[in-house]
C-alpha cells in the first residue's frame, strides 16, 4: 500500500512493525506488510529457487498482483529459468518483472562473462545488486524469503529490517525450518524446483552453484570454496571476501556425437594475438567478427568459441559464419553453455560443446541425446536451406 504522506523513518517504523508483529505467522506478518500503511508499496523479490515457491503461493492467495522481481543474472541454470515460468504461470502472479544487469554495463565490466572468476564480488554487483537496486526504486519495502536457519549472516534476522534508512525489508518466513518449508510445498502440492532433487537444496547463478553432500549445510554449495556467504543483494558491506577460481573449468567434459567424454585435444590453446598452428588451438571471443579472420584460419585444426552467458546467442553466429566461409576444422563452444544447446550448437556449425563436470553430472546422457535429434538438420543442410 502507498504510502500517503511521509511517515517515520524506517528505523522507528520497523522497530514498531517488529514489535507489534513479534508473535504473529508468517502469513500473518506477509498479509500485514501487503496492506500496512507503515510497511508502503512493496515488491517480493524472488530468486524462483528452491524453496520460493512456498512464498509466491502464499502471496498468490493473497494478493496476485504484487509485483514480484525475478533477477535473471543471464547466469542461471536453464531449469531455473523454465522453473520461474511454469510456476508463475501455476500460481497465476501476473506482475513478474524480469530484471536484467544492464546492457552498457555489462559490456563495460564483463564482456567476457568471467568476471564471476577473477572477482565474483564484482560481479554481483554487477549482475545482482545494482540492478535489483534499480528495480527496487519507487518501492518503499520488499519481500524476501530468507530464514534464520539459512547460516551464520541470517541468525538473527527479524520479521522486518532497515535497509539503510532507505526501504523496509520483510522476511516472513524468517522462523521456519526446512521442514516446514518442505511440509508447505507437499501439503499445498506446488511444484519443486527440478535441481532440488539433484542435490541442490540452494539455488543460485550456474557457475557459483554446486552439488551438496548429504550432511552438509544446504548453502554449502553456494560459491563453494570461497569464503564468500551472500551476493551482496542483502549486504552490500557483509563479508565479501573474493574466493577461489571454480573448479568447474578445471574438469571439462565434451559432448560429441559419442556422447560425454574428456578432452582429447592437448595441444593448448592461444588467442588470435598469437601466431597461428595446427598444433595449438585459437581461442576466439565472443566479441569476434569472423569475416575480419578471412584467410587467417587455414592452418588452425580446433577453434573454441567463447559463450559469456547462457543467454549469448553470438557463439552459434560466429560459427556459422565461420563454415560459410569455408573452414572445415573442428568448431567447439564453450563457456556457458550446456549439453542441451547441443542440438543448436550442430545445427550452427559446431562439431562439439565443452561443458563443465558438474553440469554433465546432472545431466543424464540419454535426456540429451533423445532431445538433441539435430541429425534431420544438420549445419551443412541448413546452409544449402540458407545459401
Ligand atoms: S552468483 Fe556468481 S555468476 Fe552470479 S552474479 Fe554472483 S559471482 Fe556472478
Amino acid at each position: 500500500m502507498p504510502l500517503e504522506a511521509p511517515l517515520a523513518p524506517v528505523i522507528e517504523r520497523v522497530a514498531d512493525l517488529n514489535a507489534r508483529y513479534k508473535h504473529h505467522s508468517a502469513t500473518a506478518v506477509l498479509e500485514h506488510a501487503l496492506a500496512d500503511p507503515m510497511v508502503g508499496s512493496i515488491a517480493m523479490v524472488s530468486s524462483f529457487g528452491a524453496e520460493s515457491v512456498a512464498l509466491l503461493h502464499m502471496l498468490s492467495v493473497m494478493d496476485r498482483s504484487t509485483p514480484v522481481l525475478f533477477l535473471d543474472t543471464e547466469m542461471l541454470f536453464e531449469e531455473t529459468l523454465i522453473y520461474q515460468r511454469e510456476v508463475a504461470d501455476k500460481l497465476g502472479l501476473h506482475n513478474v518483472r524480469v530484471i536484467r544487469p544492464d546492457r552498457d554495463q555489462m559490456f563495460a565490466r564483463d564482456n567476457s562473462g568471467n568476471l564471476h572468476r577473477s572477482d565474483p564480488d564484482a560481479c554481483c554487483v554487477l549482475r545482482k545488486t545494482e540492478p535489483l537496486q534499480k528495480a527496487l526504486d519507487g518501492f518503499d519495502g520488499w519481500i524476501t524469503g530468507r530464514k534464520r536457519f539459512q547460516g551464520k549472516n541470517r541468525t538473527t534476522l527479524e520479521f522486518f529490517e532497515d535497509e539503510d534508512g532507505k526501504r523496509i525489508k520483510v522476511n516472513p518466513l524468517v522462523h521456519w525450518t526446512p521442514q516446514d518449508v518442505s511440509d508447505y510445498i507437499t501439503n499445498n502440492r506446488l511444484p519443486r524446483h527440478p535441481l532440488v532433487a539433484g542435490g541442490y537444496p540452494s539455488i543460485g547463478c550456474a557457475p557459483c552453484t554446486s552439488r551438496v553432500a548429504p550432511g552438509e549445510d544446504a548453502r554449502a554449495g553456494r560459491w563453494r570454496g570461497a569464503e564468500k556467504e551472500e551476493c551482496g543483494i542483502h549486504f552490500v558491506n557483509g563479508k565479501m571476501v573474493r574466493g577461489n577460481e571454480t573448479e568447474v573449468s578445471d574438469a571439462n567434459v565434451v559432448v560429441s556425437d559419442d556422447g560425454f567424454g574428456g578432452d582429447d585435444w592437448t595441444g593448448g590453446f592461444a588467442p588470435l594475438s598469437e601466431p597461428q598452428t595446427a598444433d595449438v588451438g585459437l581461442d576466439l571471443p565472443s566479441d569476434t567478427m569472423p569475416e575480419n579472420l578471412s584467410g587467417q584460419l587455414d592452418d588452425v585444426t580446433l577453434i573454441r568459441v567463447d559463450f559469456p552467458s547462457f543467454a549469448d546467442g553470438r557463439g552459434f553466429t560466429i560459427a556459422r559464419q565461420l563454415r560459410l566461409m569455408g573452414y572445415k576444422g573442428r568448431l567447439r563452444a564453450r563457456g556457458h553453455v550446456i549439453a542441451d544447446q547441443y542440438a543448436m550448437a550442430r545445427r550452427s556449425g559446431f562439431d562439439e560443446v565443452e561443458i563443465s563436470a558438474d553440469l554433465a553430472a546432472r545431466q543424464p546422457q540419454d535426456q540429451w541425446r533423445a532431445r538433441a535429434n539435430w541429425q534431420t538438420h544438420d549445419y551443412q543442410s541448413r546452409l544449402r536451406g540458407v545459401i
